[in-house]
């Protein structure tokens, strides 16, 4: 089909490294318009964690749509957003004793980080905004300016400005705690880094390359934070809704954090929508100060809330995705033992876990190679060194295993030649029952 050579603007990318017509999507697999199926190991960059098409969800959504409820209302109070306040309340926010208002803004990531900003410029009437090192966190230019990627940085025409970065944990090697250096900076008045109203960051990096950060390192930027009086927001875009093993992901460290951002897999279904989470006193908007057409997304709301009742009313699916994911763990970290030959690592926590090839061109003939055996996985990361392990979290083991297997293969015909026997690997727990 030659009308997306002939009219699509030259601006689009993930279609540039998967060149199929797609038509059909089911749990963890794509199809394409020739019937070949795909295990996608994407999963819409983190949008589609309970997968394509979660029956569940859509059959909620077909009622929905048949009773002719509200598909678009502004921000009106509808029916669908309610039920999801009360379930977001109920089973998300009350058992972490979060409390916390909820912001709808326009239905992208981005969005809600502009509003995230500038609530905490409006807040605490400054303008600095600490971001880190190979943070992403959008494009538009509020948000472009706290993300670290100079391609990205590079379209914006104007210059970028509001924002100091400071060394993600990792950055300037083992061994250094970067946040003494922040604290060091905002206790000293001549450091010539302006106070700011807060700090942005991403407890795993997705974009800049599945950088982890310390459960350490994390609890001591909110200690930083806390003793400058400075505002914390969570970017939680991608690595919340489940992917590191717990609804947020910064639950593990115990961060409070005073304002939080979602989107990406919160919709459910893969359907566009966006939020901001605030302490109750940090609520100082005036009515409609940061509005957009769609604040909401009506369908959204329904799979969202189904996303919400099915998964996460208790700690079953929290277990299987930490199971899922230290079988990923000993996947890749023999995977790394076996063919990395020292330059390959690891990294990553629960089912958001990269390997680190160092080298962009390995990292690409690795995900081509993946694609012709039938598996759709990106790279991330400063160089695209980082080949990205995304799949739906509701995948079963035995498509896990198939897709890895395939990364293995891959590998193994990049850096150790065809014939290299491949070890056989099958130690995964058994399943957690649901209750
Ligand atoms: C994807 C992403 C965004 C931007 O979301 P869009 O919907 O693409 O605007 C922001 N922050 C993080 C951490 C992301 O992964």
């Amino acid at each position: 089909m030659k009308i997306f050579e002939q009219i699509e603007s030259e601006v689009q990318s993930y279609a540039r490294s998967f060149p199929r017509i797609f038509n059909r999507a089911k749990g963890e697999f794509l199809y394409d318009e020739d019937g070949n199926e795909y295990l996608d190991f994407l999963a819409g960059a983190g949008t589609l964690n309970y997968g394509h098409n979660n029956p569940l969800f859509k059959e909620k959504l077909l009622e929905y749509i048949n009773s002719d409820g509200i598909t678009h209302g502004l921000d009106l109070h509808t029916r669908a957003k309610g039920s999801f306040l009360e379930a977001f309340r109920e089973k998300i926010l009350k058992p972490r004793d979060m409390d916390y208002v909820m912001q709808f803004t326009g239905p992208t990531g981005t969005n809600a980080v502009e509003a995230a900003l500038k609530l905490a410029r409006n807040i605490t009437g400054r303008e600095n905004i600490i971001s880190f090192t190979n943070g992403f966190h959008g494009v538009s230019l509020g948000a472009l300016a706290t993300t670290g990627n100079s391609h990205h940085r590079g379209a914006a025409g104007v210059s970028l400005s509001g924002c100091s970065r400071m060394p993600y944990d990792g950055y300037l090697g083992e061994g250094i705690d970067t946040t003494a250096y922040l604290d060091k900076v905002l206790s000293d008045s001549s450091s010539g880094i302006d106070l700011p109203a807060a700090a942005i960051v991403e407890t795993v990096q997705g974009e800049g390359g599945i950088n982890a950060a310390s459960i350490e390192w994390l609890r001591k930027l909110e200690q930083v934070c806390r003793k400058h009086g400075v505002l914390l927001i969570i970017d939680d875009i991608q690595a919340g809704c489940g992917r590191t093993g717990h609804y947020f992901s910064f639950e593990e460290a115990g961060l409070k954090p005073d304002i939080i951002t979602l989107s990406k897999s919160l919709g459910g279904y893969g359907l566009p929508f966006a939020v901001v989470l605030f302490k109750p006193e940090l609520d100082q908007w005036k009515p409609g100060e940061h509005n957009g057409t769609f604040r909401g997304n009506n369908f959204a709301f329904v799979t969202a809330q189904a996303a919400i009742d099915h998964y996460w009313s208790d700690d079953t699916f929290s277990g299987e995705i930490l199971r899922k994911g230290r079988y990923v763990t000993r996947r890749l970290e023999a995977i790394v033992a076996r063919y990395g030959e020292g330059n390959f690592t690891t990294r990553g926590r629960g089912m958001f876990q990269g390997i680190n090839c160092v080298n962009g061109e390995i990292a690409s003939s690795i995900t081509s190679k993946a694609f012709e055996k039938g598996l759709i996985i990106e790279t991330s990361g400063a160089e695209d060194h980082v080949v990205k392990f995304l799949c739906p979290l509701v995948i079963s083991d035995t498509n896990l295993k198939r897709g890895i297997d395939i990364v293995e293969e891959a590998i193994r015909e990049t850096c150790a030649g065809e014939d290299a026997i491949p070890e056989e690997f099958d130690y995964f727990e058994p399943q957690r029952l649901a209750s």
